[in-house]
């Protein structure tokens, strides 16, 4: 059973995005200034920037920016790229200059700013007769990450997204398979796999008929017992629930995979509670629930977009009231403008802990602050004192070794880390933890 759409909101809107060609007339109608709109072109011919409607005259508060958290989530910043790099593409960029070289100068700059983060390119590609698996990865034992081609773009990108570099043209950086075919053969093979996790970009920017086509193929797989879809679509574009032409056609797709005895969680993306505050995201989130389908709920702590304790405590409350599951609070990785965004670790857990100490006990299902590191999941669980000085308290919640899973090690206290690399091992951390996490296990 699905609920219905709200009268008068049919039809009433359909999805356009905007880009950098598009700063003028967000400029006139929302009163960016001159300044920034020149930062903003500067800064997206090497970061991706990509917004819509609904952002803009709903999510976005025009009184507050620059500091508006969800202006810094969608607008890139100026101090997202140095001032040598901001100079360089101001005269690169001016109306004579080379285009070669400004060609160059902006790779130059996507170079310097670890585009691959955690080996994703290297690691986790399976193969199928000796063939590697576009567009497909296989980093825990029991589930695979699926990028079905046609969702490799979003309804708006995030300024910190750690995916950005597949955003910007560059096929090397990109994932993506074109159909299922050869992912439902490794499956075949491999029943071990009980997940599947459709990512991208958002799949939600597929139309029904095309998400049927990468979704069905899987329900034929019996050893496929949970579909997740990750996505950001109810934060930025909820109308693809309730008033798209083919709301109601996905909503009976989930009902479908539900009624296959799968279990169907749609892994949302929500980065500030203004994002749950429209009467549309809710509804969005009641549809989707109403079909037997599960929505749990994660994002990385920025600075600038949600750094503080009761940012989070009231998005996870609001999460929890429209009948979500806090999951994850992650750490911001090492990618993109990491600089501008980082929290160090220790602020991150400061800030983890103080809101978790305000939620009602259903909410406490969140796990944080977590690293999504090469060998696995890395949660900062506490600090401990000791004789021998203060420690990081670490545990892998997930990793590639299944014979990780669950185990604690530390790591000297500090207060700049801001990652597991920045993190010294204590000597008593076991050898084959400490393998993985420098990386000097095999794979
Ligand atoms: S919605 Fe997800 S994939 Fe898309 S830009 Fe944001 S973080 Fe990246």
């Amino acid at each position: 059973m699905s609920l219905l759409a709200p009268p008068g909101l049919i039809d009433s809107e359909r999805f356009r995005a905007f880009g950098p060609r598009h700063l003028q007339e967000i400029s006139e109608k929302y009163g960016l200034s001159g300044e920034m709109r020149e930062a903003v072109r500067l800064i997206s011919q090497v970061l991706p920037f990509r917004v819509n409607e609904y952002v803009l005259s709903q999510l976005i508060d025009w009184e507050r920016i620059p500091e508006d958290p969800i202006f810094q989530l969608v607008f890139p910043q100026p101090g997202m790229l140095d001032d040598n790099d901001m100079a360089t593409l101001e005269k690169l960029s001016a109306d004579r200059a080379d285009k070669l070289l400004l060609r160059d100068a902006v790779k130059d700059i996507r170079s310097r700013l670890n585009p691959h983060p955690s080996g994703q390119m290297e690691h986790n590609v399976p193969t199928l007769d000796g063939e590697r698996l576009a567009g497909v990865q296989h980093k825990y034992r029991e589930t695979v990450l699926y990028f079905p081609g046609q969702g490799q773009t979003c309804h708006a990108y995030c300024t910190y997204c750690f995916r950005w570099a597949q955003f910007v043209g560059d096929a090397d950086l990109k994932f993506s398979a074109s159909g299922p075919d050869r992912l439902i053969a490794y499956l075949r093979r491999n029943p071990q796999v009980s997940d599947v996790l459709i990512t991208g970009g958002d799949p939600m920017v597929m139309s029904t008929e095309r998400l049927r086509s990468h979704i069905e193929p899987l329900l034929a797989v019996e050893t496929v017992r949970t579909i997740r879809i990750g996505t950001k679509s109810v934060a930025y574009w909820p109308q693809r629930y309730v008033t798209d032409q083919d709301a109601d056609d996905v909503l009976r797709l989930f009902e479908q995979v539900v009624a296959s005895g799968r279990n169907l969680a749609l892994m949302g993306h929500f980065s500030h509670p203004r994002e749950f505050s429209t009467d549309i995201a809710r509804q969005a989130v009641a549809r989707v629930r109403a079909t037997g389908a599960l929505v749990y709920c994660q994002a990385p702590l920025i600075a600038h977009v949600n750094d503080d304790a009761d940012t989070w405590a009231e998005m996870w409350r609001s999460e929890l009231a429209a009948g979500a599951v806090p999951y994850y609070l992650f750490v911001e990785r090492d990618t993109g403008p990491h600089e501008y965004f980082k929290v160090p670790l220790a602020k991150a857990l400061g800030i983890f802990q103080s809101a978790y100490r305000q939620l009602p006990g259903l909410a406490r299902t969140v796990r944080g602050p977590v690293m999504s590191t090469t060998p696995g999941k890395v949660v900062v669980d506490g600090v401990e004192e000791t004789p021998e000085g203060r420690f990081f308290q670490l545990k892998l919640a997930q990793a590639r070794n299944p014979a990780l899973v669950g185990r604690s090690f530390r790591a000297r206290y500090s207060t700049d880390a801001a990652w597991l690399d920045d993190l010294e091992l204590d000597a008593t951390v076991p050898a084959d933890i400490a393998a993985a996490v420098r990386g000097t296990a095999g794979h």
